[in-house]
């Protein structure tokens, strides 16, 4: 479970109720069979978990072979609270409020705005403001608000920012002082990375590469989120591709995400075709018509991103590598040639693949980052019901 900070007592708590939901529906005595712990601890710890509201004795089961008092089932109450999860683009607001399983309650969304100091908590605050109206009932009420920053943050801190000037503002203090909720902020890559392992995958190594305005991986090792020292880990983007290169927002030259992050491709693609506004759409209907510009784009972007997600294969070995792009999801066959193009055969015997969390796989790492600290499970796994 979490760590060592927490008490036996809590720590048993804490697996008990990971089983419990694992299991959707489970007895007091199967619980004691699988976790190991004496029934009487059980019996005390479910009854706390059923004063808290975390648990609910559903209904009747089958008595066991051997016979005996038929058993009371339990099950996870995914209405015991709800979550806020935000994904603050360089140019969007992307927001979704949940009940604590991401089952999801009501969505948000504002684009092509210019986030930076000077609005960013006002904006935020319109945000959050109008989710909460739409605030169930529940047991616990709201019990935090994730934030997707796209840079690099360690530990509730904005770090780096290449795409918006947020790397001086302490975020988190303000929001947690305007709302009183526990406020976690963590990098969009890592969430993608969260919300892919809690929801989705079977593995339990992972590796989820983010392209949108940089490039970004979350690496998933045994079931928990790899941040690094520094909350550096996975910045994959800022891996060299050309020593000389074009100069980076980092200092560096010749960064991956100079060449292959959307924010290149568009600007390549605005240049070349002379094109105000570039975006996904825009993209996909020019390939679809099999436009030789956009063709050619894509198929360098394929080149230089297989080059990039190789490197991060050869580092990191994880069963699968989740991509997390508008462009690669919208346009069939790119995740197909992005196999192809990797240069190592080591590399070519991973499952790659798209999101299937759709361009929502940052929000569900949000609900999965704050169910986490909330039921104080790390490994968490959770059923997605209402795909968004
Ligand atoms: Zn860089």
């Amino acid at each position: 479970m979490i760590s060592s900070k927490y008490t036996i007592r809590e720590q048993n708590q804490a697996k008990l109720l990971r089983e419990i939901i694992q299991s959707q529906e489970i007895s007091r005595a199967d619980l004691a069979q699988v976790t190991g712990l004496n029934k009487a601890s059980v019996s005390e710890i479910i009854k706390d978990l059923l004063e808290q509201h975390f648990i609910f004795e559903t209904r009747i089961g089958n008595a066991s072979t051997v016979g005996g008092r038929k058993p009371i089932l339990l099950t996870f109450n995914k209405c015991a609270a709800t979550v806020i999860s935000i994904d603050l683009g360089p140019d969007y607001i992307e927001g979704m409020f949940a009940y604590i399983d991401g089952t999801v309650i009501c969505s948000i969304s504002k684009k092509e705005i210019f986030i930076c100091q000077k609005n960013v908590l006002s904006l935020l605050r319109e945000v959050i403001e109008t989710m909460m109206k739409k605030q169930p009932v529940t047991p616990h009420g709201i019990v935090g608000i994730a934030l997707a920053i796209h840079g690099i943050v360690f530990e509730n801190e904005i770090r780096f920012t290449p795409y918006y000037d947020l790397d001086q503002m302490n975020l988190q203090q303000q929001l947690s002082e305007l709302f009183h909720l526990p406020v976690y902020l963590e990098n969009e890559a890592n969430l993608a990375a969260l919300g892919e392992y809690t929801f989705i995958s079977q593995a339990d190594n992972l590796l989820s590469i983010s392209v949108h305005s940089g490039i970004g991986a979350g690496i998933v090792q045994d079931g928990v989120l790899i941040t690094g020292k520094n909350g550096e880990a996975g910045e994959i983007g800022h891996s060299i591709l050309y020593p000389d290169g074009k100069l980076c927002p980092c200092g560096n030259h010749g960064c991956l995400e100079q060449y292959a992050s959307h924010q290149a491709l568009y600007k390549k693609i605005k240049e070349q075709l002379n094109l105000d506004i570039v975006n996904s759409d825009i993209v996909q209907e020019f390939y679809r018509k099999q436009h030789p510009v956009i063709q050619d784009l894509i198929h360098e972007n394929v080149h230089l991103l297989s080059i990039g997600i190789n490197n991060a294969i050869m580092a990191f070995s994880p069963e699968v590598i989740v991509i997390n792009s508008s462009i690669y999801r919208k346009i069939p066959g790119l995740i197909a040639a992005i196999k192809k193009n990797l240069p190592s055969r080591f590399a070519k015997e991973n499952i790659i693949r798209n999101t299937l969390l759709d361009d929502k796989a940052i929000l569900y790492g949000g609900f999965a980052l704050v169910a986490q600290a909330f039921l104080n499970i790390q490994n968490l796994k959770l059923t997605l019901e209402q795909a968004q």
